[in-house]
């Protein structure tokens, strides 16, 4: 009999061919197996009905550990062509179905490592090694099918051995898109920072040495290029932040491996198991009691973002030196994307660093490296890109039509909807230049096109003036179709009700801003959602941002917003005029501003977070995104909620005023710890109640936590304890971000999921 089989899901560029063949050659089956354009792979076995159902069940059984199926259909016959053999045949172009789609990048697997260390094989110090199991994916395809001449590796034809392996269905390599050596593959070279060759025999482990020596390079890599430094020396990492313009921004770090990790920073075995798996993100660790790493490496806070190397490359790089970690940054100017290209890199990034150490394959897909947090054994997602995207987030419902959503302003991704699964694109940044936006036009484009997805609505945020909502328009007229614009945070709650699948939902969504449906500033806020339909239940109380965007930056204009409604801080203000930056002028200014009364208003939890940070002598100055709130968190980690507020809610509104009035009026009597520690405890606590109270009022048994404040790990603990004590689940993201690069994605499930 004739049996043919379409699988879908994670299938091509995963040794899933290679699998079949032998699977069927080991049921004794004949016919064919073929990737398609489509990214579907199509087998047509012939043979007895035993041996195909066994076929069938291996396929299940024993896939390769990357393959992911998501769905197979098979058609059986009685007629037989009567093939002679099992062969793997040339793909087709058919592309019709949407939907499925290759993987994200993997690192490097043992094996690969292990040829790479022996002075036997002949791909000895091949820092570009890979097979079916590792290696890029995503970053070197240009389209679909997966196969060689669709991939940068196109420029790189086969040598002899080479190819002899590719063809070899025994082989590791059988049909392994990224195969290459030392003779025919990728080559690595070291330049100046003019971009001058630099005549060395081993330009990697020679770039360890720079690095050590206390040099600054920058590394191409598969999905960009990272700037590299020591960090147990201050002088390149302080040269590096005044030349990246980050004062006081973490930057990540790369150690060789796990037990050089265990020197400096806290390791739980979930964090140690995704450390060391083949999506190898940054990690936000503990910093331990013995951290030795330079104080300008994670300024001020209680965590190191840290990954473990991901390709040979990276490996090689600490082979002939002790260092215990480099910084490992994505190289982009201010607000611009990631860089790739090599002449890019020598103008953009010359100024920067010492050295290049370049390899001339071409990126085709840019991608940063992915952060993730943990809450004890719960992974948050801070940054989901490089070994995540774009791996499709599977629904348990069907949407009835394709969604292209552009999420909002900063941290953007794209999220592509199709049936009942989500491609959320890798990390974009913010979206405020003219870098980026092309950079999010070219990965919209690359992923519909990867998806084969008809796009037939586009989603976007509700604020008017967003980038992402004219780009929205434009796509919408180009796809004929419809604009939904979401609100902010509808589209966080509806992301949490989505990747729990739960029909309806009461979400705690908190954050620094979203544009609120009455066109005013939001960010502290209880809703109730459903498919249908979303309500605003519920709010952090109104807070005047003194001097408009300029209190998001300098937090004590908002303590001083807030404290000016019943104490006169001009006093206060005026002794930190040194915290401004146009000192005492500033200051009188914001006294004016203040008597004017004229400020717009937010209920951003984000904000209060900021002022309290402010009033506490923690953090006066947003140098990046959530700085103050996050320095909060650090301090109150040795800290207790010694004030215990009595949350105080009128109406549905909860008062922070109070709360900003008794840490103000603390500030010198107890220890900033104690206090940060109260301040997150009484919002924590007082949202949770607000939630409680509609949820109970609803009969809704869900309540979730979402937007950028989720991250803190206290907040979220205490809103768990509070609302699991009353009976409710409690529901946190932990297969997309809970920030604003998870707001593609819910916009996409509002547009393909509501009534239209
Ligand atoms: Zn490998
Ligand atoms: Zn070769
Ligand atoms: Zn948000």
């Amino acid at each position: 009999m004739r049996a043919e089989i379409k699988v879908s899901g994670i299938v091509q560029g995963v040794g899933f061919r290679p699998f079949i063949y032998r699977t069927a050659v080991k049921n004794g089956l004949v016919g064919y197996v073929r990737n398609r354009g489509d990214a579907v792979v199509e087998i047509v076995a012939e043979g007895n009905r035993d041996k195909i159902n066994q076929f069938l069940k291996d396929l299940q059984k024993e896939k390769p550990s990357l393959a992911q199926i998501y769905s197979t259909t098979t058609d059986t016959k009685k007629e037989e062509e009567g093939f002679n053999e099992f062969k793997i045949i040339k793909s087709s172009g058919e592309a019709k179905l949407s939907g499925s789609v290759i993987p994200p990048d993997v690192s490097i697997c043992g094996e690969c490592l292990r040829e790479l260390r022996d002075p036997q094989n002949r791909r000895f110090n091949y820092f570009f090694n890979t097979c079916t199991d590792c290696g890029p994916r995503y970053t070197i395809i240009k389209g679909l099918p997966y196969d060689r001449p669709n991939t940068t590796m196109q420029e790189f034809p086969m040598c002899d051995s080479c190819a002899k392996e590719y063809g070899d269905p025994a082989n590791r390599r059988f049909h392994a898109q990224t195969v290459a050596c030392p003779d025919c593959g990728p080559k690595a070279y070291l330049t100046s920072n003019k971009g001058e060759p630099i005549d060395c025999g081993d330009p990697i482990r020679e770039t360890g040495r720079l690095l050590h020596e206390g040099n600054i390079v920058a590394i191409k890599g598969n999905g960009g290029f990272h700037v590299a430094a020591a960090t147990t020396k201050t002088e390149p990492v302080a040269r590096l932040r005044k030349d990246k313009h980050r004062k006081q921004k973490p930057f990540a770090i790369m150690a060789p491996d796990l037990e050089t990790v265990k020197s400096f920073a806290e390791v739980n075995p979930w964090e140690a198991e995704l450390l060391t798996s083949y999506r190898k993100p940054i990690i936000l660790l503990k910093k331990s009691s013995k951290y030795f790493l330079s104080d300008l490496v994670s300024p001020e806070l209680h965590s190191v973002g840290t990954m473990l190397p991901y390709t040979g490359l990276h490996a090689m790089l600490f082979d002939e030196i002790k260092e215990p970690a480099f910084v490992m940054t994505s190289a982009n100017p201010p607000s611009e994307p990631i860089v790739t290209d090599n002449k890019e890199a020598i103008s953009k990034l010359g100024s920067t660093v010492d050295y290049f150490l370049f390899h001339n394959r071409q990126i085709a897909q840019r991608c940063d490296d992915s952060v993730v947090r943990f809450h004890d054994k719960d992974p948050c997602l801070i940054r989901r890109s490089r070994g995540y995207a774009p791996e499709p987030v599977l629904l348990k419902q069907v949407s009835d039509r394709c969604v292209l959503a552009l999420g909002g302003e900063l941290n953007v991704t794209s999220c592509t909807l199709t049936g009942n699964r989500a491609f959320i694109s890798q990390h974009i940044g913010d979206v405020e230049n003219l870098e980026n936006l092309r950079f999010l036009k070219d990965s919209v484009t690359h992923l519909t096109r990867l998806t084969n997805c008809n796009v037939e609505a586009v989603a976007c945020d509700l604020h008017p003036r967003f980038t992402t909502t004219k780009l929205a328009q434009e796509l919408a007229s180009r796809f004929v179709c419809p604009v939904v614009q979401v609100q902010h945070h509808h589209a966080h709650a509806a992301a949490l009700m989505a990747e729990w699948n739960v029909p309806e939902i009461v979400a705690v969504t908190c954050d620094g801003f979203g544009y609120g449906s009455d066109g005013s500033a939001w960010g502290g806020e209880v809703l109730y959602t459903n498919r249908e339909c979303f309500r605003r239940t519920a709010h952090l109380e109104g807070q005047p941002m003194v001097g408009g965007d300029l209190a998001a930056y300098h937090p004590l204009r908002m303590a001083a917003g807030v404290l000016h409604k019943q104490l006169d801080v001009t006093e206060w203000l005026l002794s930190l005029s040194n915290k401004f930056p146009h000192g005492r002028k500033e200051a009188e200014l914001i006294v004016k501003q203040l008597e004017k009364g004229s400020a717009p208003v937010t209920t951003s939890c984000g904000r209060v977070l900021d002022a309290v940070s402010a009033m506490l002598g923690i953090c006066y100055m947003r140098t990046y995104e959530g700085e103050p709130a996050m320095k909060l968190e650090s301090t109150a980690i040795n800290g207790k909620d010694v004030l215990n507020l009595a949350p105080k809610v009128k109406g549905n509104v909860l008062d922070t005023t109070v709360l900003v009035h008794e840490i103000f009026s603390n500030k010198d009597k107890i220890c900033a710890a104690d206090l940060a520690c109260s301040a997150q405890s009484y919002l924590a606590r007082g949202l949770a109640e607000l939630a409680i109270e509609e949820a109970m009022r609803l009969q809704v048994k869900h309540i979730g936590f979402s937007g950028g404040v989720a991250y803190n790990e206290y907040i979220t603990a205490t809103i768990r304890k509070t609302v699991e004590k009353e009976g409710f689940r409690f529901l946190v993201h932990n297969k997309i971000p809970a920030g604003d690069g998870g707001t593609s994605f819910g916009q996409a499930i509002v547009a393909g999921f509501q009534k239209h």
